[in-house]
């Protein structure tokens, strides 16, 4: 883009600007001094270029001024672009056989602080990048996933709007929503003593603005968890959030879909549609987890119906009181060494289970095995033949008295197999929809039931819900979804409850007196009290979606300012203290006061 002080950007220089004089602007990347020249790389927001200062052609005092340079000085540079001459190797750059000859060089501002240079990765620990992060933000690696996210957000904007979404923005301060975390609490000075909330999430909004009519919202919004930082969280966060009224789970699933489509289009990710659905039961069945990695197979397979009759007694015990036997199959082609095999035993013990028996098949019906030999011919060929009855695969054996808890481990195994053998398919991008998840879940300490979701999901169904009986209200299903991209959760939402009676019915389950429902959530029953439209939504995790998009460990590595595990931005050195006044006027006093220097 030409500007007063350049005509054009690195990137927009190509054959059909050869010969021409050009201005650009940017920062020394790199210098090489060869005496009577001076070779540098510019850089700026776009790409990079090589620049040739030569005494002779230079006007004025700019090749004392180029003698100067350092890296990353920001410098204003005039000069012809030309193709390199051939046969002399004065490349840098083997992106491009093009130069800049410079005829005049302007130092706009020096760089007197270089703790390092930005595209130096060893030996630059972390830490420091975040405390520089301005010059972190000049290195190839974070302009590139800010520049994915960029596209990001503006494939999603472009095909909500193109679908008739209208972007709202909703408030920041506000009271708490119930997403099941902590807050983060603003004290108000005109309100001595009360605090605002920062959002959760806009969940009460958006279904505020269904009630008002809006019919489609989306927004990119910012959401805030106070919760103690797990690795690769962080507590200020981006979602795409979005609600729609009349519709049903595949009208929201539909539109996701159509979305991530386009997104992937925008950022050169390869997005098939439709997605893969699985019920919440399949997924804990087939894969041990709500959150599974499709990328490879080795799903578990569930064996208890062929020893009902066993004379095997440890498979027996199980088999005759509700307990399970599952297993895995390792295709052939992994050629499991004994040593791998012993591996995989000993990383099921480090899980705190059992170690697996194994056995190997070695035809349609047939297996080799230790524990075989306790088993009938019948028995051993019902195992290889639902195992897939192909030569070579290693089976491993997990029995044990809870389901849930071997798929677990079995789903654990899967994974670590899956890394050991390198069984995820590169670049694969495999999107799964989790959904009809338990609407309710018991908290470990107080036993009270608490929503699996959070307290506006709409239950399967109302008389189980109206009835109150507990044994009705765990075994109820949500109509909740979860979106899974290769294993993680990138998404989550529900169709809503819209009736009164209804909502309130949940916030009595979840244990909340009549007075704290009509403090807390008075405003929400009586807007649902006023003909609101059925409804649903999602809202998507943008840092996770861009992270695993361009394929970056830490979701630190596609936020412009991140902060640490331990929630501090290291570069603004925030949370700091403040000033005394500044408590004073807000009504509080610390219990642990910290000036401010
Ligand atoms: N508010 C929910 C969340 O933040 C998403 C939704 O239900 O739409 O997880």
């Amino acid at each position: 883009m030409k500007t007063r002080q350049r005509t054009h950007l690195a990137r927009d220089l190509g054959p059909d600007l050869i010969g021409q004089r050009v201005h650009l602007c940017g920062w020394v990347e790199t210098l090489r001094d060869h005496g009577g020249l001076i070779f540098l790389h510019l850089r700026d927001g776009s790409d990079r270029l090589q620049v040739v200062l030569d005494p002779e052609r230079l006007a004025g005092g700019a090749w004392l001024l180029a003698q100067s340079l350092h890296a990353e000085d920001c410098v204003a540079i005039e000069g012809d672009y030309l193709r390199r001459p051939e046969g002399k190797d004065r490349t840098c750059l083997d992106m491009k056989d093009t130069e800049l000859e410079a005829t005049a060089l302007t130092v706009l501002s020096r760089c007197h602080s270089l703790p390092f240079r930005p595209q130096q990765r060893d030996g630059v620990g972390e830490e420091l990048r975040l405390a520089h992060r301005h010059l972190d933000l000049r290195s190839d690696a974070l302009r590139q996933t800010l520049r994915t996210r960029a596209e990001t957000n503006h494939a999603m904007r472009d095909h909500l709007r193109e679908q008739g979404f209208m972007e709202v923005e909703t408030p920041v301060l506000g009271r708490s929503t119930p997403e099941g975390a902590r807050d983060f609490l603003v004290p108000s000075r005109g309100a001595p003593g009360e605090f605002y909330a920062l959002p959760q999430s806009p969940q009460m909004f958006k279904q505020l603005l269904m009630v008002g009519g809006v019919d489609r919202y989306y927004q990119i919004a910012r959401c805030f968890r106070d919760e103690d930082q797990r690795a690769n969280r962080q507590a200020e966060f981006t979602q795409l959030d979005l609600e729609m009224s009349f519709v049903d789970e595949d009208d929201v699933f539909e539109l996701v879909e159509g979305m991530l489509e386009q997104v992937g289009e925008a950022v050169g990710v390869e997005v098939q549609t439709p997605f893969r659905r699985l019920s919440w039961e399949e997924s804990m069945r087939l894969y041990g987890t709500d959150a599974p990695d499709t990328r490879f197979g080795l799903e578990i397979v569930h064996l208890t119906d062929l020893f009902d009759d066993t004379e095997f007694q440890v498979f027996r015990r199980f088999a005759e009181t509700g307990g399970t036997i599952q297993a895995i199959a390792v295709p052939a082609a992994c050629a499991m060494t004994r040593t791998d095999i012993e591996a995989v035993r000993a990383h099921a013990a480090s899980l705190g289970a059992r170690e697996p028996a194994w056995a190997r098949i070695t035809g349609e019906e047939t297996l080799e095995s230790t524990i075989a030999k306790f088993w009938s011919p019948e028995e051993a060929a019902g195992v290889a033949r639902r195992m897939g009855g192909r030569a070579g695969d290693v089976v491993f054996f997990m029995a044990g008295a809870s389901p849930e808890r071997v798929a677990r481990v079995l789903g654990e195994l899967r994974l670590y197999l899956a890394d050991r053998f390198d069984l995820r398919q590169d670049g694969a991008f495999e999107f799964t929809w989790v959904h009809g998840f338990p609407m309710f879940e018991v908290e470990r300490a107080s036993g009270r039931l608490k929503a699996a979701h959070h307290p506006f999901t709409r239950p399967d169904s109302e008389e189980a819900l109206l009835s109150g009986d507990r044994e009705q209200l765990l075994q109820l299903e949500a109509r909740s979804y979860d979106l899974v991209l290769n294993g993680v959760e990138v998404g989550g939402g529900s169709l809503r409850i819209y009736q009164r009676e209804l909502q309130q019915k949940v916030f009595e389950i979840l244990g909340l007196a009549e007075d704290v429902i009509d403090d807390r959530f008075g405003f929400f029953l009586r807007a649902l009290d006023s003909g609101a439209p059925p409804h649903g939504g999602i809202a998507l995790g943008l840092d996770r979606l861009v992270q695993l998009f361009c394929g970056k460990d830490s979701i630190r590595d596609v936020i412009a300012f991140p902060k640490t595990q331990s929630g501090q931005c290291l570069m603004t050195e925030a949370p700091g203290a403040v000033a005394p006044e500044q408590l004073e006027e807000l009504a509080l006093v610390s219990a642990r006061p910290r000036l401010a220097s």
